[in-house]
């Protein structure tokens, strides 16, 4: 490979430079090989062995390699890592390669097989089951901003199901953190743009263009049957299709009709609020301890699936959470029905997904066969809940989805073996029976294979030699065998067999019948491969042409396992059915967090339960009391309560009634989030000011020590501030835990807040914690009680008593940190009242008129209001 490219290096640039930024996987016979950086990448990731092959330029090439047969695991890894790899396949045999060099005139020595990318895999754009989590679903993203509004189409392409919606700008951020997706594109040109998004060309996010593939691939004049779709809707579609079209090379994905999602369809929840929540993974980042993982008891991962969808966007339509909830009851209050019917789902194939493989083109005999049980076991599940007398809404609506498959069924039934190999190309998938030629041709085979069994026993006898074998390998196909001992009477001229290999201990020969008989063999068998080829693409068609009933089939599956595995939990756990009503009132009657008391109950300690009954005239809980005492995880699972109840599930509680929530938000006071590389106190501030510009009065609003970030004084400051404009501007439901005891004096001026502490108490010197609500301020705040419990030592403790008392005699004397706070107006008159600035910035700007300016004077003039400011 000295001097300039050799072919075979020229073939590889061409490659990655089509490739661009995805690592390029080069096929060189059993091995998937990788070259200079990309080598260098891959074995870090992989830790496999970083060789060199030949040299390019004087230098030599960095090279690593994995073996086809099991790229998918390292393909796996890759992703992970957050890799794409881009597949160049062998396109052409080495003799199709040597005829093609003859044709074109070059040497057949050189002649070099035509490769070319066959695909690119990216996290995005799976769809093997073995790269996917079988619980959780894998999301593809394309975002586009138009004229200020962003475009968000988002799919998962292992199941087809594809949403499209649109957003503000500074509502990105809550909208990804929702859908989750592993893989964002975004036009190259768009300079606000998620960073670590896949850019791809602007021209690919046209809304018309957009448009137009979506009725191509449904095969529609118009896409008034699935929705109403707004221009950034459709742009962001047209991005998404375009990079699936350029990741398949060509061939699209299952793609089901998009369904456009409009704002106020469901509760609201910005990513703060998501992570602090801990729903789908908790802030150490793994499913364990998550309220998911707390809740789900879905039988199967299309159920499981659908369950993180159900958590990530509540519903926010009382009418549509009644019906979930009606279902879930039903199948609580039978639980005989339930059992019946998670046993039969148990049984259930991913059929989302194996539909979404055969129409991707990577299906498997398996996948048919696993949408043929899948749909007879949806037969079964419908023909169990349709023997009920007393069925709802829901359930009614559900039904028809699971059948009128039969004649799809009938057929995969009569094609199939009964458990078909994942492997296609050894055949043996088609059912005898089936196809008569294809059943000739096995006879066939068969009977060859019968005529060479009693082949050998003839040979034997005519030979002499009991331990003549005929045997069967790749490289020579059917020999016969004999120990090298035994060979010479075989080697005679006119003993009828011809030499062909002598082994150390063996020799191998051929017959003209074993030929002949072999011959039959590959060729029937060859024929029959084919034949079942061509009934593995005719049945592929016949499943793919019916996709959207499938899929819906699934779809009312995985509901069936999502409202049957709440119902299972509600039943483990004493959970009851909450009421959804539309006044802003949360009632919650012997409340529980439901990970915090999985994990106390693993170690046999019992949860405290607590009450929390805001309403219109008492809607700000202040909640005080030791550190440990319990206040998070009263104010947390207050949001959870609600969160679950939207998400249409039963609720930890003895009773509860929920007046609906628009906009759930949480905070928790100075959590270390320097990732971002802002303070902590900037974070906490930045998402304290998003919930006092966005949440209204149905919101509903934790916040967990606001104000911990900073000085004692300052942080007193705002803390009192925000609850103030909370109680007076928002007017939202709020729990607000504190650990200033000057706070409640809030009580004084804010009618619609109350008082609230966990109480605690001290025995014989010891603080005992009770987790327990009351009414009233906490008393004081036992901080150092709660150091000795942590094992502070004894000294210390005693020393801070001490500087405790000092302090505390000066606050008695000066009236401390509150002093002052008496004469302080209310929020809504302090702010009322303008200051002379501002009258003499709005009388400057009164004065202005703006279409007489040039833009020189305009500048000149900002700066001159900014000046008054
Ligand atoms: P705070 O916010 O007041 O510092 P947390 O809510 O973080 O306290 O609670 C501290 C610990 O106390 C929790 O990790 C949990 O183990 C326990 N705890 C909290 N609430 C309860 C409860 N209601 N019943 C039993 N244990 C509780």
């Amino acid at each position: 490979m000295a001097g300039s490219a050799t072919p075979m290096m020229q073939q590889y640039f061409d490659l990655k430079a089509e490739a661009g930024d995805c690592l390029l996987f080069y096929r060189m016979g059993d091995f998937f090989e990788l070259f200079f950086d990309d080598a260098k990448e891959a074995a870090g990731v992989l830790d496999i062995a970083l060789t060199t092959r030949g040299e390019n330029n004087g230098e030599p090439v960095p090279m690593c390699g994995v073996p086809v047969h099991s790229a998918e695991g390292y393909l796996a890894r890759l992703i992970k890592a957050g890799c794409r790899v881009a597949i160049a396949e062998q396109v052409e045999t080495p003799d199709e390669a040597k005829t093609r060099a003859k044709r074109e005139g070059t040497p057949s020595s050189k002649a070099l097989v035509k490769r070319d990318i066959v695909r690119f895999v990216t996290a995005g754009t799976l769809t093997e089951e073995s790269l996917l989590e079988p619980r959780r679903s894998n999301v593809l993203a394309a975002l586009c901003e138009l004229r200020g509004t962003i475009g968000v189409a988002s799919c998962d392409i292992s199941t087809g199901a594809m949403t499209l919606e649109e957003c503000a700008a500074e509502r990105v951020g809550a909208v990804l953190a929702r859908i989750g997706a592993s893989e964002i594109v975004a036009p190259d040109d768009w300079s606000d743009a998620p960073s670590d998004a896949v850019f791809r060309p602007r021209g690919d996010f046209a809304s018309d263009a957009g448009e137009t593939s979506l009725k191509k691939v449904h095969g529609v004049s118009t896409l008034d049957g699935f929705g109403q779709f707004s221009r950034p809707m459709l742009a962001a579609a047209g991005g998404l299709i375009a990079y699936l079209d350029h990741a398949g090379r060509g061939t699209l994905p299952l793609l089901l009709p998009p369904q456009a999602r409009q704002s106020g369809e469901h509760m609201a929840m910005d990513e703060a609020t998501r992570a602090s929540l801990e729903i789908l993974a908790s802030q150490q980042g793994g499913r364990a301890h998550s309220l998911i993982a707390a809740i789900d008891r879905c039988v199967t991962g299309a159920g499981a699936r659908l369950l993180a969808d159900d958590l990530s966007a509540p519903l926010a339509d009382k009418g549509a959470i009644e019906d979930r909830l009606a279902l879930v009851h039903y199948l609580y209050a039978d639980p005989l029905l339930r059992a019946d019917l998670r046993g039969l789902l148990r049984a259930l194939p991913d059929i989302g997904r194996a539909l979404g493989r055969l129409v991707a083109g990577r299906g498997s005999p398996r996948d048919l066969g696993q949408i043929r049980d899948g749909l007879i076991e949806a037969r079964r599940v419908h023909d169990l809940l349709a023997s009920k007398p007393d069925r709802l809404a829901l359930l009614n609506a559900l039904l028809p989805a699971l059948t009128g498959h039969a004649e799809l069924t009938d057929l995969l039934s009569r094609a199939l073996v009964p458990s078909p190999p994942t492997e296609r190309s050894n055949g043996g998938f088609i059912a005898s029976g089936y196809d008569h030629a294809l059943d000739d041709l096995r006879e066939v085979s068969g009977n060859a294979r019968r005529a060479i069994a009693a082949m050998e026993a003839r040979y034997r006898e005519e030979t002499d030699t009991p331990s003549l074998k005929i045997k069967h390998n790749g490289v020579l196909g059917y020999f016969i065998e004999v120990p090298a001992k035994h060979a010479d009477k075989l080697m005679a001229a006119d003993s009828g067999f011809t030499h062909r290999q002598t082994m150390a201990n063996a020799v191998r020969f051929n017959s003209l019948t074993l030929h002949e008989e072999a011959g039959r063999i590959a060729e029937a068998g060859g024929r029959a491969l084919a034949a079942e080829e061509a009934h593995f693409e005719d049945l592929t068609s016949h499943v793919a042409s019916r996709r959207e009933p499938i899929a819906q089939t699934a779809a009312a599956l995985a509901r069936l396992d999502v409202s049957a595995g709440q119902a299972e939990r509600a039943s483990e756990g004493e959970w009851c059915r909450p009421d959804i009503l539309e006044e802003p009132v949360l009632d919650i009657e012997a409340g529980r967090h439901p990970v915090v008391e999985t994990a106390l109950a693993q170690s046999g300690d019992r949860f405290v339960a607590n009450d929390c009954a805001l309403s219109e005239t008492d809607r700000l809980w202040l909640v005080g009391g030791p550190n440990m005492g319990g206040k998070s995880t009263f104010l947390r699972q207050n949001a959870l309560i609600i969160l679950m109840a939207q998400a249409g599930g039963f609720v930890p509680a003895k009773a509860a009634r929920i007046g609906l929530v628009d906009q759930l938000f949480s905070r928790v006071g100075a959590a270390d989030n320097l990732a971002r590389g802002r303070s902590t106190f900037m974070v906490e501030m930045v998402e304290t000011a998003a919930i006092l510009s966005q949440a209204s009065e149905r919101s509903f609003v934790i916040l967990d020590e606001v104000g911990r970030g900073t000085s004692t004084y300052d942080g007193l400051a705002l803390a009192w501030a925000v609850a103030e404009a909370i109680h007076e501007t928002n007017r939202s439901r709020c729990l607000f835990a504190t650990h200033y005891h000057e706070m409640a004096r809030l009580a004084e001026t804010c009618e619609a807040l109350s008082l609230h502490h966990v109480r605690a108490k001290e025995w014989k010197g010891d603080l005992v914690l009770l987790h327990e609500l009351a009414k009233g301020a906490a008393d004081r705040s036992y901080g150092l009680a709660v150091a000795k419990l942590a094992g502070v030592p004894a000294p210390v403790v005693k020393r801070a008593r001490g500087v405790l008392d000092r302090l505390e005699k000066s606050r008695n004397e000066t009236g401390g940190l509150a002093a002052g706070l008496g004469e302080l107006p209310l929020f809504a008159n302090a702010i009322a009242p303008e200051d002379e600035n501002t009258d003499a910035l709005r009388e400057r700007l009164d004065a202005i008129d703006a279409d007489r300016l040039s833009p020189r004077e305009a500048l000149d003039l900002l700066y001159e209001l900014k000046r008054l400011s």
